[in-house]
């Protein structure tokens, strides 16, 4: 699929027993927003850190595990950077990770070398540490950063007296807070709490800084927030269908999206297909939605090789074509001879989805209809999580300029990539009907890839 700089996942934890198994258990759900690279950091009075290029199950031995005490910490999975990092400073030893992508990363890396400081590799993460390290205290530093950085973050900080947890002003990527008896945590996704046995407490707000300790949940600060911006393509295909974020379950959100373009179809006059199946794994939610609108039969047509990592999340264009070969294989018996409703969360260049209908179709399906939850993708992500490029984009090859405005080019488009991935139809989601579907006002969303509106605001 798309060229992306930067997905990853953060997890910390205080706890009143050792935590680096619940860390490590925290990360391993997460591993689906990052397989690059992994990394844990705890504090028993001195902070111990390992990190790896790789996945969490397959990096960390026994050996380091034992090696990372104590009863709070912090970890991260990512794509691109090697987090945590940790630093010495006037602050004490602190060890920071973030999600999210800076904007103006160039420029502030040349401000602060002005100033005399250096840099390990030039990381973003290396530019929120200068920043806190330089504003006296973390607090102040946190604030600083919603100051300065132009972009989309969590991050959690580890320090002698707790874990700092913030979001940015406008909430773009998920942050959430569980505990159990003795437990308390922080984490990208709520799936990591369900499978470590704690409740979801709520999810940290935009410009909120929690501290956490040993005695729970602190908001040490409240930093005015412009708008709510939570990126809408977490509910469509980032976050793992078991998550709930800002109170909307990724599964609800995604059978949604699926009942709405059955809802579309219907109102058009209806589809006679056969059955309704997902591209495997993140469009199985729509097509279920879509099977419940419809009530055409949902049958899987393509076998998931659980084997293989996700296609999306890979870190080149030639990698994730190579992983996206090995992630599916046609069940031919589901698909000789039938009418064949397929459901996926987005197209980008389309490759993938040429593939697969391609893949069907010599598997002996009659008829392939696409049916796409998201609406065509026409302009980068600035904020870490999509596209980084005009030229990746298979809506852009056909409208190079504009928005689409009207049901009429939304359909010319359509009409276009049916015929270059070899579809008998393809339908997307309207913008509308995706914001609807989802059920959140739009103003508190960021649908910038589909309609090019930059949420910030600008002070
Ligand atoms: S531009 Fe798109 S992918 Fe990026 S944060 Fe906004 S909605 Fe999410």
């Amino acid at each position: 699929m798309s060229e992306i700089r930067d997905n990853c996942g953060v997890f910390g934890i205080s706890s009143s027993t050792e935590c680096v198994d619940d860390i490590y258990s925290g990360l391993d759900f997460l591993q689906h927003r990052g397989q690059e690279y992994c990394g844990i950091a705890t504090f028993d009075g001195k902070i111990h850190m390992v990190t790896h290029y790789g996945k969490v199950a397959i990096t960390f031995d026994d050996r380091e595990l034992a090696y990372l005490k104590g009863n709070m910490g912090i970890g991260h999975v990512s794509l691109w950077e090697r987090q945590p990092v940790t630093s010495q400073s006037r602050l004490g030893e602190i060890a920071i990770a973030f999600s999210g992508n800076i904007m103006n990363a160039d420029t502030l890396i040349r401000e602060l070398k002005n100033q005399g400081k250096a840099f390990y590799r030039g990381y973003s993460v290396e530019i929120l540490s200068q920043i806190i390290i330089e504003a006296g205290d973390i607090v102040s530093g946190i604030t600083a950063i919603a100051n300065k950085v132009k972009g989309a973050y969590c991050l959690i900080i580890l320090a002698r007296e707790g874990i700092y947890a913030a979001r940015d002003c406008y909430g773009f990527r998920p942050l959430v807070l569980g505990q159990d008896a003795g437990r308390y945590a922080v984490s990208s996704e709520s799936r990591a709490f369900q499978n470590l046995e704690m409740e979801v407490v709520r999810d940290v707000r935009p410009g909120e800084i929690v501290l956490i300790d040993q005695n729970g949940f602190h908001t040490v600060q409240q930093l005015k927030s412009p708008r709510r911006a939570h990126c809408a393509f977490e509910w469509a295909y980032t976050a793992s269908i078991d998550s709930v974020i800002d109170g909307l379950f990724v599964q609800e959100a995604r059978n949604n999206l699926g009942q709405s373009l059955a809802k579309r179809d219907i109102d058009e006059g209806g589809l006679s297909a056969d059955v309704v199946s997902p591209v495997p794994m993140s469009g199985i939610g729509h097509a279920l939605g879509y099977h419940r609108r419809s009530g055409i039969t949902y049958q899987e047509v393509f076998l998931y090789n659980r084997y293989a990592d996700r296609s999306y999340t890979q870190s080149t264009q030639a990698a994730r074509e190579k992983m996206a070969k090995r992630k599916l294989s046609v069940l031919p018996y589901a698909v000789e001879g039938k009418r064949i409703v397929l459901c996926d969360d987005s197209i980008v260049r389309g490759t993938q989805i040429l593939n697969k209908v391609k893949d069907l179709k010599k598997a002996g399906a009659r008829e392939v209809h696409v049916r796409i939850a998201c609406p065509p993708l026409m302009y980068p992500c600035d904020y870490g999580v999509s596209t980084r490029s005009y030229e990746e984009l298979a809506a852009r090859q056909f409208f190079r300029s504009g928005n689409i405005t009207t049901m009429k080019k939304l359909r010319e488009l359509e009409a276009w990539i049916a015929s270059k991935i070899g579809a008998d139809s393809v339908k997307y989601n309207s913008i509308g009907a995706f914001v609807k579907a989802l059920g959140i006002p739009k103003n508190a969303l960021c649908l910038k890839c589909w309609d090019g509106v930059s949420p910030l605001v600008e002070t």
